[in-house]
């Protein structure tokens, strides 16, 4: 599918080397413009927006800070440790300002899952509702981060579709 120019400035910015080494998309053929586009639809299709996810990462991202380094335990049942390396990022999708390269780790200790993500994926997916492409060894899965992070609509949106429950109890869901 054809794609505006910016997009695809964008896109040829995303490729290892430019703005990092391993680049954001990963083995993704799509186009970014599609990436993005099905992004969105899984997201949307499950009550949420970028925004909350993007709320909730930085939620762990601020109690695990407390921790330098070492893993901090937060309520109910998460294990968080932030850890900060070197240098600071640019957002691809060319706003002012670098990010730092602190990376979070959430382990949902009632899954057993753990993730991982940076200051800059907490930036992109607010921002921009970027998970990376696929194949990128940082790509996060919105499914995976909204059910290891347990991230719910928000409580403000009242009327909850009924038709809109996805297949399966939340917490019992099959995994492969
Ligand atoms: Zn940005």
């Amino acid at each position: 599918m054809k794609q505006p120019p910016n997009l695809q400035e964008i896109q040829e910015a995303m490729r290892p080397g430019r703005l990092s080494q391993t680049g954001f998309l990963g083995t993704d053929p799509r186009p970014l413009g599609d990436i993005l586009a099905e992004d969105d639809a899984t997201v949307r299709r499950l009550g949420l927006s970028h925004e909350a996810l993007a709320d909730r990462m930085a939620y762990f991202r601020e109690k695990g800070v407390a921790g330098l380094g070492v893993p901090v335990d937060v309520p109910p049942h998460f294990e968080v440790r932030v850890d900060g390396v070197r240098g600071r990022m640019p957002c691809p999708f060319r706003h002012p300002g670098l990010y730092p390269k602190v990376f979070c780790q959430v382990k949902n200790l009632r899954t057993r899952e753990t993730i991982t993500f940076s200051d800059l994926q907490i930036h992109m997916i607010g921002a921009h509702g970027f998970y990376e492409g696929r194949g990128s060894a940082y790509r996060l899965e919105p499914e995976t981060l909204i059910r290891v992070l347990e991230v719910s609509p928000a409580e403000s949106s009242f009327n909850t579709p009924l038709h809109e429950a996805p297949g399966g109890a939340p917490s019992d869901s099959p995994r492969e």
